[in-house]
């Protein structure tokens, strides 16, 4: 995913011909037809012509190209709907970033980076900063609703801080001495935390940031954080540890939900256009659940009361509507159990590489049964 300050980084690279910018749509129908290696090749023979008074731009143009390919045959995350690249010779410079919004494919020849388009998907895309704080350990992680990896652990904050209470053998040490000295520790572990944050956000310019931890940890993290940084503090949910990123996702959704319905209102937008022209959504308990089985879905839009009543095959995992007679699963026989369809259409959602958007309750969202989806194909 590129952030803002991949973006500062390019346009400040020192220019240099040639310098290659490439952007490709990867769209479901792209991606099928591969209609952008049609297009890229193309493009390259193309502007390769204009090359060819210049052996040694033209030498280096081609390596680029093959860096272009090299990474298309290989490299391509399959969930990225998207990818910017970037390929500078003179500065031995190749980065990709795959996102999680189409492009339209074109290959730009100049001295810098072409960053428009991807200009325009950075600012666009909300990402946040999460950290799990105890008084001696914290988390700090990103979670973005709609790129290809929803949440990834940037950093960790360990400090060694005396135990809370007076186990004996500091005799010298009264019991209030030893709170202060412990008080100490933990203000410095906090430090640390708020200093890796203010890091992290000035490298990802971070949309918001959410505190999760027990209230006097949050409590005290806060008063050491800069007054810029707290200001993104968009919500803090006092209890212990998510614990790992399924469950961190999990808890953080829904406080960044309101920040979500405004991607989640546009991809609903979307999906009812690809359904009034029987294009790839699905919408409705049933057939989104269909769908999410033949690991076709590509965004799931779930209104934020969605509830539905839903088995899981406690055999090979498969997750129903409606199960078979004698409460077995359809597709294997075996035995299932009731669960709540909305947690296990998510939690699949997670699994299979789909980015999740929860939406606000809206007429439009009534209309489709509360919950649809995007599909990949
Ligand atoms: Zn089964």
């Amino acid at each position: 995913m590129a952030t803002q300050a991949d973006l500062d980084r390019l346009v400040s690279l020192e220019p240099g011909f040639p310098f290659v910018s490439v952007y490709l749509d990867l769209g479901p129908q792209a991606r099928a037809s591969r209609s952008y290696e049609t297009l890229l090749r193309k493009r390259f023979a193309e502007l390769g012509r204009l090359l060819d008074e210049d052996p040694q731009k033209e030498g280096a143009y081609w390596k680029a190209v093959k860096q272009v390919w090299d990474y298309v045959h290989n490299g391509m995350p399959a969930a990225a709907r998207g990818v910017a690249m970037f390929v500078a010779p003179h500065l031995e410079l190749f980065e990709a970033f795959p996102v999680s919004q189409r492009f339209e494919t074109e290959v730009v020849l100049n001295e810098r980076a072409a960053v428009r388009p991807l200009a325009h998907v950075v600012e666009k895309h909300e990402h946040y900063l999460v950290a799990e704080v105890s008084a001696d350990h914290a988390a700090i992680y990103m979670v973005h609703l709609r790129g290809p990896d929803a949440v990834s652990k940037l950093a960790q904050v360990d400090t060694e801080v005396p135990g809370k209470t007076h186990r004996g053998g500091f005799s010298g040490w009264s019991q209030k001495r030893f709170q202060l000295h412990r008080a100490d520790h933990v203000h410095m572990h906090m430090k640390k935390v708020a200093e890796a944050l203010v890091g992290l956000d000035a490298q990802y310019a971070a949309s918001g940031m959410i505190l999760l931890g027990l209230d006097q940890n949050v409590a005290e993290l806060r008063r050491v954080l800069p007054a810029a940084l707290a200001k993104k503090i968009m919500a803090e949910a006092h209890s212990p540890s998510g614990d790992g990123k399924n469950p961190l996702l999990k808890r953080v959704l829904p406080l960044i939900k309101m920040d979500a319905a405004i991607g989640g209102a546009s991809t609903l937008a979307r999906i009812y256009e690809e359904l009034e022209r029987g294009g790839l959504a699905a919408s409705g308990a049933d057939a989104v659940t269909a769908a999410m089985a033949q690991g076709r879905v590509d965004i799931l839009v779930i209104g934020e009361n969605f509830k539905g009543k839903g088995y899981r095959c406690e055999q090979c995992d498969a997750v129903l509507t409606v199960p078979a007679a004698d409460d077995r699963c359809l597709y294997c026989g075996g035995s299932v159990v009731s669960a709540e369809l909305g947690e296990v259409l998510v939690e699949m959602a997670e699994k299979g590489g789909a980015t999740v958007e929860i939406a606000p309750a809206s007429d439009l969202l009534d209309r489709l049964g509360g919950i649809a989806a995007l599909l990949r194909y």
